[in-house]
């Protein structure tokens, strides 16, 4: 048996492992269909060119773009003015993007309690909207007092998302650990940090995801990713230099290595941009679709 073999057949054993959890069983509405693998790409609100969500999902369709990452602030409020602008479109609700107050790891018991609150708002109306799930950082680096980092509190951390896990599956949606760079969460850097914090959190409510752009913390793209296994549920892109669109910062904007990861594990679901944009948005956008798929093919 080749590498490929075994790694295909350790994913078809894990997939069932997985499909024999009822929970699991309850996410199945709001993953993408399994099958050849796809590069099934996303954008964030502000990525598209558009006055509203109309007009930005028309200039979604056209690139084949077909999930849509909307920031989780105010949430609860727009869940009908999204259900509205989706219908009818090949757009689902790929991820939330945070938007919730306080954090996980506050020391301070109100803001502890800030996040409990709007992010069990959040997780209900991103499980109303079909949502794969909503992106979380247990603590930004500037965010004070915040419980050290220790062993108890990576328990504490574990026992909390199991919480938060089992609350998002009752909603049929996940919560997604996104681990960054040192500059900006030293907390959580690390891809397969997450997946271990995400096993240990003993709920299948609790994944991770790689974004592209902080994974310059990782030595390797295709170690990181497949690393996550059953965990990864979400990968956010940019250009690799300034965060920028893919291929703005030239040869540096390579995801090739990531993406055959991705079709190893039979990814199923998005990847989704999160970047600025230092060109004409009108050009260098549908180049980055462009590129993205070229790599796609490559990989
Ligand atoms: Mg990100």
């Amino acid at each position: 048996m080749n590498r490929k073999e075994f790694l295909q057949r350790s994913l078809a054993g894990a997939a069932v492992v997985a499909a024999a959890t009822a929970p699991v069983e309850l996410l199945a509405s709001c993953a993408p269909k399994k099958g050849k693998p796809e590069l099934r790409l996303s954008f964030q609100e502000g990525t598209a060119p558009g006055k509203n969500l109309n007009e930005k999902f028309d200039y979604m369709e056209k690139l084949g773009i077909v999930g849509f990452e909307p920031g989780g602030r105010n949430l609860a409020n727009r869940v009908t003015e999204i259900q509205n602008a989706l219908k009818g479109r090949n757009i689902k609700l790929s991820a939330i993007c945070a938007g919730f107050g306080g954090f996980i790891l506050a020391e301070d018991p109100a803001v502890k309690a800030t996040f409990d609150s709007t992010m069990r708002d959040i997780i209900a109306a991103a499980g109303e909207l079909g949502s794969t799930g909503v992106i979380m950082v247990p603590a930004f680096n500037g965010q004070k007092p915040c419980k050290p980092h220790t062993r108890e509190t990576r328990e504490y951390l574990c026992e909390q998302m199991h919480e938060l896990g089992e609350y998002a599956l009752k909603h049929n949606t996940t919560v997604i650990l996104e681990p960054l760079n040192r500059g900006e969460c030293h907390y959580l850097r690390l891809v397969s940090d997450g997946a271990a914090i995400a096993r240990d959190s003993k709920s299948a409510g609790v994944k991770v995801m790689g974004d592209f752009w902080h994974m310059k913390e990782e030595t390797n793209d295709y170690a990181a990713l497949l690393s996550a296994g059953e965990y990864l549920q979400h990968v956010h892109v940019a250009s690799r230099g300034r965060r920028s669109m893919p291929g703005e910062d030239g040869e540096k904007d390579n995801y090739i290595d990531g993406f055959r990861a991705l079709k190893e594990m039979n990814y199923p679901y998005y990847v989704s941009f999160e970047c600025g944009c230092q060109g004409d948005r009108n050009v260098v956008l549908p180049a980055a679709v462009e590129l993205l798929r070229e790599q796609w093919k490559k990989a």
